[in-house]
């Protein structure tokens, strides 16, 4: 009998409904490279393994891995490891060789899940789609349009880098111990015309982080640093941060390392 740790962020689903909606968005399918982070007892790496017979599971509590390890499930290889520090990219590489769908998913642990998801950008050249169960209010965020009193840095920089789907609303009655808050499931697909440099995605970061310092203030506060080395016109200046949009903050990042 395992004891939901909550340092790990361990809130289990039991909702076979919510389950098998979230498989459906998924759509596993044999011959898939498909990585599970936090596979936890197995809510959702079961009906996974059921559709490819083929799974890698990326688990940090030790106790869950010796789990896994005594199931001895064929075609389920077991990573013992944390996924803030898991490369994704030689993971995911794996395309580069034989062009296959490659998908990280997962019902995530909160505590971790803005970090998670900044790592993950590393990898998304090689990753064709994530789908992740988060906290509704970063889903909220992550979907947010400029404008909108959600719209944020995490907004910013993570529509920057993909295209993001909010797919299902998940009460607390879904888990077992239920969270204090909502959750909900995201589809993240890497964007193809995403151009950026390391350099250019280094600016943006800087950007979008001073803009975003102080969300009552005008652009012309908070980026008073980059006054004359981007072109903001009088309106922009009056403007706030959530009402730019993100073409607008990947063309500033783009003149600023090339002015
Ligand atoms: N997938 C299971 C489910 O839906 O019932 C469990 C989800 S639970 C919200 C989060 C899972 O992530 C747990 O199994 C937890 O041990 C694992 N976990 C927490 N932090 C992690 C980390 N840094 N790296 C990898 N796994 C982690």
């Amino acid at each position: 009998m395992h004891r939901a740790r909550k340092r790990f962020g361990q809130n289990f689903l039991i909702d076979d409904g919510i389950i098998h909606a979230i498989i459906r968005v998924i759509n596993p399918k044999a011959g898939m490279h498909l990585i599970e982070i936090g596979p936890g007892l197995g809510a959702l790496t079961r009906p996974l393994w059921a559709l490819t017979n083929k799974l890698d599971l990326l688990e940090i509590d030790r106790d869950l891995v010796a789990y896994w390890n005594r199931e001895n499930i064929d075609g389920i290889r077991v990573i013992q490891g944390d996924a803030l520090s898991f490369d994704f990219l030689e993971w995911a590489k794996i395309r580069e060789k034989e062009s296959i769908v490659c998908k990280v998913v997962g019902n995530l642990p909160y505590n971790i899940s803005s970090p998670l998801l900044f790592h993950l950008v590393s990898a998304a050249n090689y990753i064709s789609e994530q789908i992740f169960m988060l906290q509704a209010e970063v889903v909220e965020r992550l979907v947010a349009v400029a404008g909108s009193s959600d719209f944020s840095r995490l907004s910013v920089m993570l529509q920057a880098r993909y295209h993001m789907e909010k797919v299902l609303d998940v009460p607390p009655e879904a888990f077992d111990p239920q969270p204090k808050v909502n959750s909900a499931v995201v589809r993240m697909v890497p964007r193809k015309d995403f151009m950026l440099s390391n350099h250019e995605w280094n600016a943006l970061e800087k950007l979008v982080a001073a803009a975003f310092s102080q969300r009552r203030k005008m652009l012309r506060t908070n980026l008073r640093d980059y006054l004359g080395k981007i072109p903001l016109s009088e309106a922009q200046l009056k403007s706030r941060a959530q009402d730019i949009s993100v073409g607008c903050y990947l063309e500033w990042a783009r003149v600023l390392v090339n002015p």
